[in-house]
């Protein structure tokens, strides 16, 4: 177990809602001295396979990964899963009930945009759907970029798309319960991600966490692409405080739109346990002796 591995375990790929196909993003990786990776696309462990086939022939390390969306008091939050067996029938009947509302909310989302004048939407996110069964937000992001609506995807998600803006659409996610349930039962850790961008009141958070931990969730990501530095000393707290694994990815999702680049983003703190020290052994070791063990 070594605390400073470059360990990214937080990405997507084309997959869900990346740009780059998991292939691309493993020799990225390997590029950028990632050591130990995991593809973690939005409720899609469709592209496992590929990833950890493209890990081991570059010599990384691999784990494998998914981040679920779960409403948990009327906010979406998002559960990684690290290290499962993505041969698991549950988890894979689990993650299909999860995408099945997609399309229908793509259309209604499609629908309010209309309202505001932005027609085509619908026709124009899938085009940027490498994945039909999983258009998201981001490849409405994109569509409204590419017609000049906006300049980038973070102003698309300012004026659109987000909670009382024009092309948001209320939906429910799976169940905190069954997320970690099908995470763990599949031999897996669960991870609360980037836990600084919810909205929760103190209360709120303190039951996430609690229910988290009662239903067997065993991480939270700590040094995430999404947390400024000062987020990353709360979250730490907050590992320590509740005895939780901690987790280091950079979420990112593509060469032009991603902030933090794969493996660029500081070591976990000392003090914590990460999350690959109870993944040991679940990590399919790169067959190459270049690769560096966990
Ligand atoms: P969805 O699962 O369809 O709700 O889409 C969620 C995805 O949209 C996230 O995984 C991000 O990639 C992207 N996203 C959501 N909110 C924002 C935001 N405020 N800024 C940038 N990207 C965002
Ligand atoms: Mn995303
Ligand atoms: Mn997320
Ligand atoms: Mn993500």
């Amino acid at each position: 177990m070594n605390p400073t591995l470059n360990a990214d375990l937080h990405c997507h790929s084309v997959v869900s809602d990346g740009t780059l196909t998991p292939e691309e993003l493993a020799l990225r990786a390997k590029s950028q001295g990632v050591q130990l990776w995991a593809l973690t696309d939005h409720d899609e462990i469709g592209g496992q396979a590929r990833a950890a086939a493209a890990a081991a022939a570059c010599g990384l390390d691999y784990l494998t990964g998914v981040e679920i969306s779960v409403t948990f008091l009327h906010q979406t939050v998002h559960i990684v899963g690290l290290g499962f067996d993505a041969n698991n029938a549950a988890l894979a009947e689990g993650l299909q009930q999860t995408r099945g509302g997609r399309a229908q909310r793509a259309q209604e989302m499609a629908d309010d945009l209309a309202r505001v004048g932005i027609k085509g939407c619908f026709e124009g996110a899938l085009q940027y759907a490498g994945n039909p069964n999983l258009i998201s937000r981001t490849h409405f992001a994109r569509y409204l970029v590419e017609t000049g609506i906006c300049k980038d995807t973070y102003e698309v998600f300012r004026k659109y798309l987000t909670e009382g803006k024009p092309g948001f659409v209320e939906h429910r996610w799976a169940h905190l319960k069954d997320a970690v349930r099908w995470i763990t039962q599949a031999g897996g850790l669960a991870v609360i991600a980037h836990p600084a961008r919810y909205k929760f009141s103190a209360n709120e958070e303190m039951a996430l966490f609690t229910e988290f931990i009662g239903h067997g969730g065993q991480g939270v990501e700590v040094v995430t692409g999404s947390h400024s530095a000062a987020e990353s000393v709360t979250y730490a707290a907050t590992a320590l405080e509740f005895g939780l694994a901690a987790s280091r990815g950079s979420d990112f999702h593509s060469p032009t739109e991603s902030r933090t680049e794969l493996g660029a983003l500081p070591v976990l703190p000392g003090e914590l346990t990460p999350v690959w020290a109870l993944l040991e052994d679940r990590i399919t070791r790169a067959p190459r002796a270049a690769s560096t063990r966990a």
